[in-house]
């Protein structure tokens, strides 16, 4: 598709305006099975536009509203997380439950407020009782995350749990075994975290993540020299 199409279809979507398709394109299998969205040069609010009018898989019909992501575009921090939780679905925020409240303390122990660094999930919406991403999910999910990092290309990105690090990082490994040092996700640094409703089970492993949260702000003070 030109992307001046994919654009037209994303914004008739996102105004509730039914897109007619051929009949072939309008199949529902093609749409909802897996198929990555086209959100190459698609600017911030497009992007936006076309995460809000998503269907690309089946969370669609399970969620309130997506959650696109929170704070400044232009950050050189990136923290991404797993998917929407109840509150965040309800609220179409990232991260502003009870783990939300201790991830924004962990920022600001760094010198990082909320609203100074770029939040976003692997999933844009909830999947049902906070279950694991499916694969199928997270790969049609993939490009508006990967778009997301292209426009704010951050100078370091923190992956906080099990999920984000090992979708991002394409790996199994434990989240014990990956945290602790640095990353590259194509160009950009990335350092592992716990997940910080894991933190508030286990507040023994704080002192790690603070050691995470200061190697992630030397990486980052280092690409701005
Ligand atoms: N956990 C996540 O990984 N992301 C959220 O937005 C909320 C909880």
């Amino acid at each position: 598709m030109i992307q001046s199409e994919q654009q037209r279809r994303a914004y008739l979507e996102a105004l509730g305006i039914d897109v007619w398709l051929p009949k072939e394109q309008a199949d529902p299998e093609e749409q909802c099975v897996g198929s990555a969205p086209d959100t190459g040069g698609l600017d911030w609010s497009e992007l936006r536009s076309s995460v809000a009018a998503c269907t690309r898989c089946a969370l669609h019909e399970s969620r309130t509203q997506t959650v696109f992501g929170v704070g400044d575009p232009d950050s050189d921090w990136m923290i991404i997380g797993e998917a929407p939780g109840a509150e965040e679905d309800r609220r179409g925020e990232p991260f502003v439950g009870r783990a939300g409240k201790l991830l924004d303390e962990m920022l600001r122990a760094v010198g990082q407020a909320r609203d100074s660094v770029f939040i976003a999930n692997i999933l844009k919406c909830r999947p049902p009782n906070n279950r694991d991403p499916k694969a199928e999910e997270s790969s049609a999910c993939r490009d508006y995350l990967e778009r997301q990092i292209e426009l704010v290309q951050p100078k370091i990105i923190l992956a906080v749990g099990r999920v984000a690090a090992q979708l991002l990082l394409d790996t199994d490994s434990p989240v014990g075994r990956l945290r602790g040092s640095r990353h590259q996700l194509g160009s950009t640094p990335l350092v592992v975290t716990y997940h910080p409703a894991y933190l508030l089970r286990s507040p023994s492993q704080k002192r790690k993540a603070w050691d995470d949260l200061c190697l992630a702000k030397h990486i980052a003070a280092d690409a701005s020299l």
